[in-house]
């Protein structure tokens, strides 16, 4: 054999996020689990954080932005089962059950309305 060595292929790793998001409802802290599928970000998972561990497991701030999917098996939101989110003027996202115009922002309980496609999230890298 000689010639150069194959690149190591790094199209199966799975690129994964973590976004951190609050209960629009009871304004529980959650996580919700995004894997970069294709050119879409498809989110896959939710799961409760508490207050204190949101910081200290260094849920870092970054954006994803590009396209959104639900996986099928998306859980919705751990506390009410809401299948969605919005992202207020805050730049916190919070769960939205995907009908209603008007939600509080669980954040900064301003009144959202709400318009658009949500294209882009603040993230943090799942380590
Ligand atoms: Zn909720
Ligand atoms: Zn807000």
């Amino acid at each position: 054999m000689f010639g150069r060595e194959s690149k190591p292929n790094t199209e199966t790793m799975p690129q994964v996020t973590i976004v951190t998001a609050r209960c629009s409802k009871s304004g529980g802290l959650f996580g919700v689990r995004f894997e970069k599928i294709g050119d879409a970000w498809v989110c896959t998972w939710a799961f409760k954080i508490r207050e204190e561990s949101a910081s200290r497991e260094g849920y870092d701030r970054n954006e994803i932005s590009g396209k959104f999917a639900f996986d099928e098996k998306y859980p919705g939101c751990p506390y009410c089962k809401n299948g969605s989110f919005f992202k207020c003027s805050c730049e916190n996202v919070g769960c939205y059950d995907g009908e209603s115009k008007q939600i509080t922002c669980p954040w900064c309980h301003r009144r959202v309305t709400l318009s658009g496609v949500v294209e882009s999230l603040s993230a943090g890298v799942d380590r």
